[in-house]
Parts: structure tokens; C-alpha cells; sequence
């Protein structure tokens, strides 16, 4: 079997496309403009380049970004003061903490002060206490992203059997979470799994999030699965075969063979991370709207 590629690229592009329409009727109907802040503490370079991709990704849907940036050293008040003054201001609906902050900082707590309401990546104890429940809340970006791939792809996950390799707050627990509001039967594997290939190797749907590049390789499949990579490690573009250097869990040419669908790394889930940052920030402009009409 030769696998069908998920271009999470293309898929993204449709979905800025119709959120930069949304943006405009919204701004048409309220006269107001969704505003994303993202806050970025030191000078970590990948951290720099993903705001930089995230406030042109704002710009470009017709969003005013915030681009608030503190020194490594900052301290966990100055970081918590400049969230609670992004919280108190109307003109922004989203507030993002780029992650990972600075070892002498605590990100989890530092993100828990993100007001719920403008919690865009969906990570405090709120959103993620609304998401278990399965009541409406921000929902974490990336998961966000793998639902979409699925749908336009057509997987019917209604009594499937889904497998989520890693169990982080970021993302293996929420997928596990949304995966479960739609029916499917979920098994989310860790570091500690037994038999992790014969596990794997149930799923009509593998989900992969651990971050060791090409771990799941062709004995991890059944045949005619769909495979989600989600992994993204940054190798040289000699070690990872590609320009980007960016190489993901699954050994793509060998699942290729035995999956029949897979998302590649780089443009798989990648592109759908920041389309989501984005269709959220609109989903919190619209609820503070309706609060203040
Ligand atoms: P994380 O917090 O480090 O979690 C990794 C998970 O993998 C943990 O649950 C860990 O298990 C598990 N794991 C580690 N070694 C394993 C092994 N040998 N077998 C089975 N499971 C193992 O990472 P994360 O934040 O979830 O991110 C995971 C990967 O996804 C990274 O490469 C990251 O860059 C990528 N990512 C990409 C995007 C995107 O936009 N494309 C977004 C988010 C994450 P334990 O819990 O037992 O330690």
C-alpha cells in the first residue's frame, strides 16, 4: 500500500482563508478588531521564530498582534504583571505565553493566570477542566488541528480504535479528550507503556506526540491505518533529509507503505497549530462581544 499524504499545509491555508472572512463580518458587525498578544520571555531563537510566525499569521487575517517581549531574567511577578495588564485590556482577546519559559520560571502556574476567557492556547486549569467535562472552553490548538486533518481526510472515528502516543497537558491528554467526545476508543500509550508496537499496531487512527524522530516505524501500523505525526525534532537538513531539518516520530517512508493516510513532517500538523491559535482568538473576540452587548 502506497499511504495517501495529509497536506496539513494546504488544509491550513482553507482554514485561514475562511477565518480571515470571519474576521471581517465580525469587524463589520461589532466595529471591533480581534487582537492576539503573545508574550515571550528571553531570546530562545526557535521560541523568537514561532511568535514571529504567529504574529504574521495574525496580521494576516486581519487580527491586531501584540508583541510582548520580557529579558530571560525576568522574574515570575514581572512576567505575571504583564498578563494580568494583557487580561485587563479590551483590545485583546487572546493572551498567549510562548512555552518554554526560562528554566527559573514556573510555566504552568505563569499560564494558569491567563484570564479563561482569553486563554487562546486552552491550557488553564479552567479550559482544561471544561474540555474533561465536555462543555464549551478553549480547546488546545494542536489537538484542535489533528481533529480538522481527520475530518477533511473523512476518518470516521465513531467506534474507532484511536491510540495517542504521549500523555502531555499540551497535547496528548486533550487529543485523548477530543478523540473520546467523538466515540472513538482510545488507548493513550508513555514512557512507561509495555508492548508499545503491539498497542500501536490496534489503532485505525496512531497519533504520535513524543519528540524521538522516526520511533514508529512499519511494525507500529495495521495495515490501512491512519497515522498522525505530530513529533518535531530539529536535526540538520543532512540528519532529517529535508531543507526544514524538522524530522517527526513516524519513519514516513517506511509507514508509507502500510498506512493509508499519513500526515509528513514538516507540513502536517505543523500549519494547523497556528490556523487554530488563530480560529480561537476569533472564538474569544466573539464570546467577549456577546458579554459586552
Ligand atoms: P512532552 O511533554 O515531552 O511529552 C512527550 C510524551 O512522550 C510523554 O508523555 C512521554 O511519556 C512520552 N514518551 C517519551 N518517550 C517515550 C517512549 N519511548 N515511548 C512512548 N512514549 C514516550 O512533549 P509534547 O509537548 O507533548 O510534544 C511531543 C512532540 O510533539 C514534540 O516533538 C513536540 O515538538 C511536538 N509538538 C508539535 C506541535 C506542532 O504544532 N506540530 C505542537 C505540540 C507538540 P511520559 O509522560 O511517561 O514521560
Amino acid at each position: 500500500m502506497s499511504a495517501s499524504i495529509i497536506d496539513g499545509k494546504a488544509i491550513a491555508a482553507g482554514v485561514r482563508a475562511k477565518l480571515g472572512e470571519e474576521v471581517a463580518a465580525f469587524k463589520r458587525v461589532t466595529g471591533r478588531v480581534p487582537g492576539l498578544a503573545t508574550v515571550l520571555v528571553g531570546e530562545d531563537p526557535a521560541s523568537a521564530v514561532y511568535v514571529g510566525g504567529k504574529q504574521r499569521a495574525c496580521a494576516e487575517v486581519g487580527m491586531t498582534p501584540f508583541d510582548r517581549r520580557l529579558p530571560a531574567g525576568a522574574s515570575f511577578d514581572q512576567v505575571a504583571e504583564e498578563l494580568q495588564v494583557l487580561n485587563a485590556d479590551d483590545a485583546v482577546s487572546g493572551v498567549l505565553l510562548q512555552l518554554p519559559v526560562p528554566d527559573h520560571l514556573d510555566g504552568s502556574s505563569l499560564t494558569a493566570l491567563v484570564e479563561p476567557d482569553k486563554d487562546v492556547d486552552g491550557l488553564t486549569p479552567v479550559n482544561a477542566g471544561l474540555l474533561s467535562l465536555g462543555r464549551p472552553g478553549l480547546r488546545p490548538c494542536t489537538p484542535m488541528g489533528v481533529m480538522e486533518l481527520l475530518a477533511q481526510t473523512g476518518v470516521a472515528l465513531e467506534g474507532a480504535e484511536a491510540v495517542v502516543v504521549g500523555r502531555s497537558n499540551l497535547f496528548g491528554k486533550p487529543m485523548a479528550q477530543l478523540l473520546l467526545a467523538e466515540n472513538a476508543t482510545v488507548t493513550v500509550c508513555h514512557s512507561r507503556t509495555r508492548e508499545l508496537a503491539s498497542v500501536c499496531a490496534r489503532a485505525d487512527v496512531l497519533i504520535a506526540a513524543v519528540g524521538r524522530p522516526r520511533m514508529i516505524g512499519a511494525d507500529f501500523v495495521k495495515p490501512g491505518a491512519v497515522v498522525i505525526d505530530v513529533g518535531q525534532v530539529r536535526l540538520t537538513p543532512q540528519e532529517a533529509h529535508n531543507k526544514s531539518g524538522l524530522v517527526g516520530d513516524v519513519d514516513f517512508a517506511a509507514v508509507s507503505e502500510v498506512a493509508s493516510a499519513i500526515t509528513p513532517v514538516p507540513g502536517g500538523v505543523g500549519p494547523m497549530t497556528i490556523a487554530f491559535l488563530l480560529r480561537n482568538t476569533l472564538l474569544a473576540a466573539e464570546r467577549q462581544a456577546e458579554g459586552a452587548a
